[in-house]
């Protein structure tokens, strides 16, 4: 693959607001001219050239470094100039300005999201999920995921897909060899121990999906509601997990009317908790508006925390609320303020998602946060060593479906081969996709307008 942009672009690339550096960068085929026409001079390459960056009329608009990397051997994969300027918004905007006046004689644009790292791709520079990487490492919340996306862009997951790939690969040559010669056909599963290399793909596969499970728990995060009754604590666990004063918390029913979202994080994994109003029967409009929306995020949950009161275990509105919670959502009961019980609870002891807790005193806040983390599918014995995403997740689940029915077949031993080695394409093409070796112009563009501009 290679690039088929034959105009420039430009764009700020650090981020807006006051910094000591700001950085204009400028991607393109051939910078050359540019740059003449910028500085009257050539540029040595991955030099730092300490230069004034001058208006129409010579005079300096700012001072700073110069640096060009010509193409391939930049991040785009084209000439690369980077004018590393004083990290003011006016300032920076005026050395792009100039760079507009200046590349109009060559059809200058300004970069789109995600444009430079896009042209990396295209050039080969990167494949697909490093591409993703570089906005995974950007937007990473936490040193865990920092780190995981480090990894990933450093190439360590597409290394264990195209790993996965080549040996898919090696069975289906096989396979397509015996094609051409139908008289051999009868003997292919049994001669290649065609059964036994699927299986240890599949095993393989299916390490590789837990890890990217985990991978994309490290990304994404959880998000938990936390739903009850008006007055059971809901607020008063949010403050305490975050570890600080988000929500209102007063002895008034009804305090909390809309969501408040906190991001906080355990072991490196971002949980978003969100604070609901208390679900109870009211005349209130608003309380009622803001019940409703409760309703709505425990649609959206991974996790729900449905918070009661120890001192009255079996209220009737919370066997009505719990036969309303979705059942396929992970539900954890928590039982809050045991410290004003005057005789111990008795919970189910078979029932690992109930637990006692006092959002006041903090007991409890470990095992549920274990917990929490438990659901996730998160192990630290199985963390996984790079991020993922949800796409990622999808295609090695439909890679994992194509590889069953290969199986079926090799089972079944139906001798209908060109089935076989249609699934095992099918599951292959899968795995390209998470790499970027067949993905469609629509893929690209989503992918990329989520990254901000000047990456
Ligand atoms: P929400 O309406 O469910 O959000 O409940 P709040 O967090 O506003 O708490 C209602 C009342 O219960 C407040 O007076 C809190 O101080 C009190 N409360 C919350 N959790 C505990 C707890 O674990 N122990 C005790 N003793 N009081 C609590």
């Amino acid at each position: 693959m290679s690039s088929s942009t034959s105009y420039p672009i430009a764009a700020i690339t650090t981020a807006p607001g006051r910094g000591g550096i700001g950085i204009v960068r400028i991607s393109g085929p051939n910078l050359s001219p540019f740059i003449h026409a910028f500085f009257g001079q050539e540029l040595k390459p991955r030099h730092a050239h300490y230069l004034a960056f001058s208006d129409a009329d010579g005079q300096p608009i700012d001072e700073g470094i110069a640096l060009y990397f010509p193409g391939p051997h930049s991040y785009t994969g084209e000439d690369v100039l980077e004018l590393q300027g004083h990290g003011g918004t006016a300032v920076l905007r005026r050395v792009l300005a100039r760079c507009f006046e200046i590349g109009a004689a060559f059809d200058l644009r300004h970069a789109q999201p995600g444009e430079f790292t896009q042209r990396a791709f295209l050039n080969d520079r990167l494949d697909l999920a490093q591409a993703e990487a570089v906005a995974d490492l950007i937007d990473a919340s936490s040193e865990a995921a920092a780190k995981g996306a480090m990894a990933s862009l450093s190439g360590a997951f597409s290394q264990q897909i195209n790993a996965l790939a080549d040996r898919i690969i090696h069975l289906r040559m096989l396979v397509e060899a015996t094609l051409d010669f139908p008289e051999e056909e009868i003997d292919f599963l049994e001669k290649y121990q065609a059964a036994a290399q699927l299986q240890s793909i599949d095993d393989e596969l299916q390490q590789l999906r837990r890890q990217a499970k985990q991978g994309q728990v490290m990304r994404d995060g959880l998000h938990v509601v936390l739903a009850g009754q008006p007055n059971v604590g809901k607020s008063s666990l949010l403050n305490a997990l975050a570890g600080d004063d988000i929500a209102i918390v007063t002895d008034i029913a009804g305090t909390t009317r809309d969501r408040v979202t906190q991001l906080i994080h355990i072991e490196g994994i971002p949980i978003h908790i969100v604070d609901t109003a208390g679900l109870r029967d009211t005349e209130d409009t608003v309380e009622s508006i803001g019940i409703e929306r409760s309703w709505q995020e425990i649609a959206k949950a991974n996790v729900i925390l449905h918070l009661l009161d120890a001192r009255n275990p079996q209220d009737t509105s919370d066997q009505d609320i719990m036969s309303r919670l979705p059942s396929s959502t992970p539900t954890l009961q928590v039982f809050n303020k045991c410290d004003l019980l005057s005789s111990p609870l008795q919970l189910d002891n078979e029932n690992e998602n109930q637990l006692l807790i006092s959002a006041q005193t903090g007991q409890g806040l470990d095992q549920l946060r274990q917990r929490l983390l438990h659901i996730a599918g998160w192990s630290p014995h199985t963390e996984s060593p790079w991020l993922a995403r949800e796409r990622h997740l999808h295609a090695l689940e439909r890679c994992d479906q194509h590889l069953q029915l290969a199986k079926l077949h090799a089972q079944h031993n139906d001798q209908i081969l060109d089935l076989f080695a249609e699934e095992l394409r099918l599951a292959h093409n899968e795995l390209c996709e998470i790499t970027g070796v067949f993905t469609s112009d629509d893929l690209l563009g989503e992918i990329f307008s989520s990254f901000c501009i000047g990456k």
